[in-house]
């Protein structure tokens, strides 16, 4: 891969050194193919059915069970120019916007372009979205789009119902000795070759017979689809398997990581009250799209005046209006008012947020629905280029995990399933053309360091709690100092009894990612999509247009560099 970038960068803040590897006990058995997939949410899932029909071996493997991750949960639909008064420049535009300049124009051009075709598939696949009187696939809108272009599947069921076609269509040719299907297998770390190149990966199986803890898989190429990194805060929409694992075996590997510091808050998710951790009830954003509209306390609508979308607007800007209510008014949550829409609406249209909502003691269709913003999705990651590849050889990163630029400093609502459909595609094409000309060759892993000091996965809410008061929706200079001085303890407690294996990786992954993140964060001295300051609370377009990157040296150093963005979309 080849970007320009800038000379490593001075460190903003003191940062412990991040591990190479982490402490895995010895593999006790390996297996080869040609390609590794790891995760099974519409990324890996779609990488792999497509790697299938071209390459001779593919390997899918997944932390739990193959439909946990963020794919299944998700509500409101996938975006796609699909309607005859719609077009990808359109949805381009909108792209762009959402993104506040940082967006790599060329990727979001092939995710919209190729985005259309990408959805009709996933129908001849087997996924059933909701349709029209007419039998065309009903479109409905998301804040941040100016037209209806949203498809979606049982009301909002949208990513359940991809994952079930997924995962039929996986079924389907799981007979077939060009694809092996490994559930309940954690993958720990990357292997490199001697030249640095990808050649595997260490895995974790809770199985039976010969692939029974860790293990090594060898291949020529690795395919990381683990979804994003929720699990670093307090409170999240993303599901528990949502723990960066991939992102971070990648940083530790010495893979360029990207934009980490923007992470999208969704504004609209139930308040549970504030000793309520982990996994939270999203509300949809196609409820705002249907007219449900926020109020504050005393009742006021105050979105409208905000932005020319109200309501819609994109959601940084609609997070940071909840937050800075909140603040006014000292609350923990403002009010999403959606009684208009009446009860049969609201069931037909929304039937799991609704029975979501009442199994809880709330009624939308009678009640006004507590709501603040809490963490949803990543904008950074792996950084890739058009067809994937990151910055070492033969690793791939694809969906959440990656970096392709397509999101900037935020995503556009219902962008992110069709990101993982699109640059799949892309990926598992770019990885068969290689095979077939030799380069992508089978190497042999180098002997590895050791592994560093994994950290118990009882400091896991300390390490959310830190990451949530000081790299959270709201930061500022001295709270993200607070937050890497508590990151650097966690990373230099002595030698602990910490035993390797999933509640420690987990957590160590955590850990170095809070530690990337937070020294972005601190260093983007301006607040902009999903990276907010409030000790620099304008947007700088003239020091600010640029992406910042981390990459690990070989002495576990971060080294930060930074290129200047495309500045399309800027507000
Ligand atoms: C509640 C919610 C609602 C959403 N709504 C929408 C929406 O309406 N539209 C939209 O476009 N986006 C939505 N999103 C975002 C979108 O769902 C995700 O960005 C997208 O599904 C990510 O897909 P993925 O394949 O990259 O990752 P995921 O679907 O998260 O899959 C990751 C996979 O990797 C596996 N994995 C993780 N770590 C490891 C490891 N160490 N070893 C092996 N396997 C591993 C996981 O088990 C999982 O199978 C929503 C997200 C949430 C949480």
């Amino acid at each position: 891969m080849t970007t320009p970038m800038s000379a490593s960068l001075a460190l903003p803040l003191p940062c412990a050194p991040i591990p190479r590897r982490l402490t895995a006990p010895p593999a006790g058995w390996t297996t080869d193919a040609d390609v590794i997939v790891v995760g099974s949410g519409i990324a890996g899932l779609t990488c792999a059915l497509r790697l299938r029909e071209q390459v001779g071996r593919v390997l899918l493997v997944t932390k739990t069970v193959l439909s946990a991750g963020s794919t299944a949960w998700a509500q409101g639909g996938i975006a796609a120019a699909l309607d005859p008064d719609d077009s990808p420049e359109d949805h381009l535009q909108d792209t762009l916007v959402a993104g506040v300049g940082l967006c790599d124009v060329d990727a979001v051009r092939a995710l919209v372009t190729e985005g259309p075709d990408r959805v009709r598939e996933l129908v001849s696949l087997g996924a059933e979205f909701d349709r029209a009187d007419d039998g065309e696939i009903k479109l409905t809108r998301e804040g941040g789009h100016h037209r209806d272009r949203i498809a979606h599947a049982g009301g909002d069921a949208t990513g359940a119902e991809i994952s079930r076609a997924l995962i039929e269509a996986l079924r389907r040719v799981q007979e077939d000795p060009g694809i092996e299907v490994i559930e309940h297998a954690l993958v720990v770390d990357l292997l490199t070759a001697a030249d640095g190149a990808a050649c595997g990966v260490t895995l974790h199986v809770i199985g039976e017979g010969q692939v029974d803890g860790v293990g090594a898989a060898f291949a020529r190429a690795v395919v990381l689809a683990t979804g994003g990194l929720g699990q670093i805060y307090t409170s999240t929409t993303n599901p528990p398997v949502a723990t960066g694992d991939g992102m971070a075996a990648a940083l530790r590997a010495g893979a360029r990581i990207t934009d980490l510091e923007f992470v999208q808050f969704h504004p609209t998710v139930l308040f549970l009250g504030e000793g309520s951790t982990g996994q939270q009830p999203l509300i949809s954003e196609a409820v705002r799209g249907e007219g449900a509209f926020l109020v504050d306390d005393a009742g006021r609508r105050f979105m409208q005046g905000e932005h020319p979308l109200a309501d819609l607007a994109p959601r940084d800007v609609v997070a940071r209006a909840i937050l800075r209510v909140m603040r006014e008014q000292d609350r923990d949550h403002v009010w999403l008012d959606a009684r208009h829409l009446g009860a049969d609406f609201l069931a037909e249209r929304f039937p799991s947020i609704v029975a979501r909502c009442r199994e809880l003691g709330f009624d939308p269709a009678t009640q006004l629905l507590p709501v603040a913003p809490a963490q949803h999705y990543a904008s950074g990651g792996v950084e890739t280029d058009l067809v994937g590849r990151s910055s070492i050889d033969g690793l791939y990163a694809c969906g959440e995990c990656a970096c392709t630029g397509v999101h900037g400093a935020n995503r556009l609502a219902s962008n992110s399933l069709l990101e993982g459909l699109v640059f799949a595609h892309r990926i598992a094409d770019d990885i068969a053309a290689r095979i077939l000309d030799g380069t992508l060759p089978l190497r042999e892993a180098a002997r590895g360091r050791d592994g560093a000091d994994l950290l118990d996965a009882h400091h896991r809410l300390g390490l959310q709690r830190a990451m949530t008061r000081g790299s959270g929706p709201v930061r500022s200079g001295e709270a993200l100092g607070e937050t890497m001085a508590v990151l650097n303890e966690l990373a230099a407690l002595p030698p602990s009894v910490a035993e390797p294996g999933p509640p420690s990786w987990e957590t160590s992954n955590l850990l170095h990612l809070g530690q990337v993140l937070t020294l972005l964060a601190s260093r983007r001295e301006e607040t902009r999509g999903g990276h907010v300051r409030l000790d620099h609370p304008d947007q700088d377009d003239e020091r600010w247009l640029v992406r910042q990157s981390v990459d690990v040296g070989p002495d576990g150093i971060p080294m930060m560099s930074e290129r200047p963005a495309d500045g399309k979309g800027r507000a």
